[in-house]
């Protein structure tokens, strides 16, 4: 098992022959920022996932660069810029759809800005800083070891200050220092990356970090909601979903986020059932990223929370509750609840119920209903979701069939099978309460 490693103080300099990088493998945008920047005179770096994934031969999502000019002194080199960020600042420098991350080095946690601020919570975690420093200082700053990786422009050597291209070829991911527990309270966030980085990129989390992050996992709920969702779209978006969701689970993070979802799972009767549906759903996400096709948001929120809605419907139907408004009702509270912890915005939530409400309306499927289904903007979600349901024994493998001919199939066919006395499988659904009460639930 492998060590912390201390730190050198010089960097290590792997000049351009002894390390795999090469230009072309760079996207021009971002050659075009760092070449303008040190021919202004500035130090310019790529840093981050770009380097790490071309040391690791793989294809970077997007590029960062750090440097030692100002972000007004960026500004004023690029016309594409826009400056964002209250926590740090950072430039953005955009070419169509293409961002450049320009970060100005930055000075240790705890450093005074240049007006002599810094903020911190009560947990310690950083609020607000925005203190200039070297690039050495700005590698301790950063996450881990293997993201702390600089290709410096102007020379094409890559500049290791926390042996990071050690541990990448090891296959370690380690915090940087020596105080994973302090990196964790600053920014609580780094666990989620761990997780993420790990599944993604096949690492081992170092054993101290993996210690502090089944200590500290609570420290998840002190992160602001409209934060976590970003965050946790990259996490099952990243093309491991199925490993993220067992990592989260093993280190109680995922608990931290999805309170309901995790205790419908723990249920231990339904749980495993529960739980199988959204492997299921994960898995369809990771084969989707793999085949390059589209993911939406909106449909991962919808599995997570499947489990959470079905409980709470059915608690309320077993009150004897309108069905409907059992469900709407369901619907809200259920979403409610959640945006405590991981926010969702409005335009996916919106998705959110239109995918959940199909689920009622899919086995309703005789006379003009059949047809007006298929023009709904969301019915090949819903379909999706009926038959990822249908795989684990959540809904009728039949009606998922139905709706897969049914869709295929030419127009005076589809009349023919919407008409089809009882032959339509909604008859084979489970059985729904019919029972209604004249009140409104609410
Ligand atoms: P990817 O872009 O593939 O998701 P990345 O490592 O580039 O991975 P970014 O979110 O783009 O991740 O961040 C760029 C770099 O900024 C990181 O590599 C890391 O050095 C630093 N960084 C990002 N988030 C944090 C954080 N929460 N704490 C410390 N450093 C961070
Ligand atoms: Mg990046």
């Amino acid at each position: 098992m492998s060590q912390p490693v201390p730190a050198p103080i010089e960097p290590r300099v792997y000049t351009r022959d002894q390390h795999p990088i090469s230009r072309a493998a760079i996207s021009e945008n971002a050659l075009k920022v760092l070449y303008r920047l040190r021919d202004a005179g500035f130090r310019s770096c790529l840093v981050g996932g770009g380097v790490r994934d071309l040391l690791l031969g793989r294809e970077p999502k997007d590029f960062d660069v750090a440097t030692d000019a100002h972000p007004d002194d960026v500004r004023r080199l690029f016309r594409n810029c826009r400056l964002i960020g209250r926590r740090f600042r950072l430039a953005h420098v955009t070419f169509g759809r293409e961002i450049i991350e320009v970060a100005t080095f930055r000075a240790p946690f705890g450093a005074e800005d240049e007006e002599g601020n810094i903020e911190l919570s009560e947990e310690g975690r950083i609020l607000r800083d925005n203190c200039y420093g070297t690039i050495e200082q700005d590698a301790w700053r950063r996450d881990f070891t293997i993201n702390a990786l600089y290709y410096d422009i102007a020379n094409y050597a890559v500049l290791d200050f926390t042996n990071g291209v050690l541990d990448l070829h090891e296959g370690v991911l380690r915090l940087i220092g020596d105080e994973p527990e302090q990196r964790l309270r600053e920014d609580p966030v780094r666990m989620l990356r761990a997780v993420r980085f790990s599944a993604k990129l096949g690492l081992r989390i170092a054993p101290e970090l993996d210690h502090a992050m089944h200590r500290h996992a609570g420290l998840m709920t002190s992160v602001a909601p409209a934060r976590l969702f970003d965050e946790v779209i990259k996490l099952f978006h990243s093309g491991a979903a199925v490993t993220c969701l067992d990592e989260l689970e093993r280190f109680g993070l995922f608990e931290a986020l999805f309170p309901q979802a995790a205790a419908c799972f723990a249920d231990p009767e339904l749980g495993l059932e529960r739980r199988a549906f959204l492997v299921e759903a994960l898995k369809n996400t990771d084969a989707r990223i793999r085949d390059e096709l589209g993911v939406h948001p909106a449909f991962l929120y919808a599995a997570v929370l499947w489990a959470a809605v079905q409980r709470e419907a059915q608690a309320r139907l077993a009150a004897d509750e309108d069905p409907v408004a059992a469900w709407q009702q369901a619907m809200s509270v259920v979403l409610e609840r959640q945006v405590q912890r991981v926010s969702i915005p409005k335009r996916y939530s919106l998705v959110v119920r239109e995918i959940w409400d199909l689920q009622q309306r899919l086995p309703r499927n005789q006379g003009g209903r059949a047809l007006k289904l298929l023009t709904h903007p969301r019915f090949r979600a819903g379909y999706d979701f009926l038959c990822l349901r249908a795989r684990v024994g959540d809904a009728d493998p039949d009606l998922c069939q139905w709706w897969t001919e049914f869709q295929q199939t030419d127009e005076a066919r589809q009349q023919a099978m919407a008409r089809a006395p009882g032959g339509a499988p909604a008859a084979r659904t489970r059985p729904r309460r019919r029972r209604r009460k004249a009140q409104s639930a609410s």
